[in-house]
């Protein structure tokens, strides 16, 4: 829609009248709370409609077998917790902007300006707000797996072998802010990024999340260095694929892409996974 916008100067008008009719705040609040929640449960809704009513031929898709699938109530309870983070999100973000940022005025924020951002600026702050990205969940991840930080805050996330779209939220609050939040709000509040383009890259990484937690493999992302198996495999092994785009677990020896999933077997396996994570 924004890279249209460099050629169609109607929506330059519609935004800057949007920016004028709404105070910056309230705007950035309302704009990343209605992406949050409707580009993630438009997802996990198709995904969990797909596993319940979906035709036979979709099944072959599944990276795990059936008796891999998880259970009801497990589901249940993920979509609780989801909409649980989701409001903690919110919480988080009525207190940044409106009791942290007034009291410490140097917080500048995200841009909330009535211009546009082009294409070239939107390719390049997300190019840049996905390796910065790439670097904090990464190795905070990587600390998530350390045993004492795993069995209070990560295994929560684990009890799914067998990702399903909605168990990206499914986690602690600790490991929520640590690997949900903070990396997407460190970068883009660095970079000072323009709000649509900060919009746009929150699409991209709950897209990105639900997609790796999906459990189908519909497409083969591989030459862009992504594929759900690759986050599947995650969840089967415990000790692989920390990272988001490969880059950090090419350098760190901890990427796994060859090898299909386990597709036997049901118990909770952090134990054998964690005694073989490199340190
Ligand atoms: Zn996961
Ligand atoms: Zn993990």
């Amino acid at each position: 829609m924004v890279i249209l916008a460099d050629r169609v100067p109607y929506l330059h008008i519609v935004w800057a009248r949007i920016v004028q009719e709404h105070p910056p705040r309230t705007l950035e609040l309302m704009g990343s709370v209605v992406t949050q929640i409707t580009v993630f449960w438009s997802l996990s809704l198709v995904f969990l409609l797909l596993d319940s009513f979906g035709p036979s031929y979709v099944k072959r898709y599944k990276i795990q077998c059936s008796s891999r699938q998880p259970r009801r109530t497990l589901l249940r309870k993920a979509v609780l917790i989801a909409a649980l983070n989701q409001a903690f999100t919110i919480i988080l973000q009525i207190g940044q902007l409106f009791i942290v940022r007034p009291l410490v005025p140097q917080i500048t924020g995200l841009r909330v300006e009535p211009k546009l951002p082009s294409a070239a600026e939107i390719m390049h702050d997300i190019l840049w707000c996905t390796l910065g990205r790439e670097a904090l969940f990464y190795y905070g991840h990587r600390a998530l797996h350390l045993p004492w930080l795993y069995r209070r805050f990560h295994k929560q996330h684990h009890l799914f072998t067998t990702p399903v779209a909605v168990a990206s939220l499914y986690c602690h609050p600790v490991e929520h802010v640590v690997s949900n939040i903070l990396p997407v709000i460190i970068p883009a509040h660095i970079l000072r990024i323009h709000i649509v383009t900060f919009w746009l890259f929150s699409c991209g990484v709950i897209a990105q999340a639900s997609l790796a937690h999906c459990g189908y493999s519909f497409f083969d992302l591989s030459f862009a260095g992504w594929k759900p198996e690759v986050h599947d495999l995650h969840h089967e092994k415990f000790n692989v694929n920390y990272g988001l785009i490969g880059l950090l677990d090419a350098i760190h020896g901890t990427r796994d892409t060859g090898t299909r999933p386990l597709r036997t077997g049901t118990s909770d396996r952090q134990g054998q996974g964690l005694s073989k994570v490199k340190q």
